[in-house]
């Protein structure tokens, strides 16, 4: 797929999003399009950003930081997508306005402590671990409403909700029964004083099911540029 398809691709998609959302009594408004375009070329992201996408995901902090400076002149809203570490809490909290994949509070305390003063609160979603795979990370759900409790008192992250990244089930509905289970989840914390809107939730290959159950930013990578070269 070239650049010259992205603005049908991103039509697409976001027909795709319209469709999913008004199926499930929702307007397409509530539904975020995060493009990730980790792995793409900064051109390619300019040019799905032309097509009025304003947010961006990343999931590798060197990378972003080699494609943000070609675009500064476009009006875009960076999320760190991927596993953060703690020797890069501090760019990330410089560099980026939401971070998704937040599961340790040791973590959460350096990106609170390393906001730059003049920004506003870091906005957070906390990784719940699903599936219970090895391979993914996240929290497990016994230690969520812990976390998040804790996360909510940090002074320069504003906790705005969970994301996740269930197994891939080829049946519909089981992919559905996940994400249902996370949006169960963040109606419990908020059921407890907190007041999360967001959930994080379905990629190319899922993301209608996640907007049948609450998804309000669905992360499309491949769906949107085409298929990854590399990494
Ligand atoms: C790569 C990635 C995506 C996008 O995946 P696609 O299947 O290409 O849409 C979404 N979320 C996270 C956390 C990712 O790492």
């Amino acid at each position: 797929m070239g650049p010259q398809n992205l603005p049908e691709q991103v039509a697409a998609i976001r027909a795709r999003i319209a469709q999913a959302a008004q199926a499930a009594g929702r307007s397409a408004q509530q539904v975020t399009l995060l493009a990730v375009g980790k792995t793409q070329p900064a051109a390619a992201l300019a040019a799905v950003a032309a097509c009025g996408v304003h947010d961006f995901g990343e999931s590798y902090l060197q990378e972003a930081q080699q494609k943000m400076p070609l675009l500064t002149q476009l009006p875009l809203t960076w999320h760190f997508i991927g596993r953060i570490q703690a020797n890069k809490t501090r760019p990330i909290a410089a560099q980026f306005a939401w971070v998704h994949a937040l599961d340790r509070l040791d973590i959460a305390r350096r990106l609170s402590a390393q906001r730059p003063f003049h920004a506003s609160p870091l906005n957070v979603c906390l990784q719940v671990r699903l599936g219970g795979e090895d391979s993914k990370g996240g929290v497990e759900q016994a230690a969520l409403p812990g976390l998040a409790a804790a996360v909510a008192q940090l002074p320069r992250l504003k906790l705005r909700g969970l994301m996740a990244l269930p197994p891939q089930e080829s049946a519909p509905q089981r992919q559905r029964a996940w994400f249902a289970h996370l949006r169960q989840l963040q109606q419990q914390l908020n059921s407890t004083g907190l007041a999360l809107d967001t959930l994080s939730m379905g990629m190319s290959e899922d993301f209608e099911a996640a907007i049948l159950e609450g998804a309000t930013i669905v992360r499309i990578g491949t769906a949107l540029f085409g298929p990854r070269t590399v990494q």
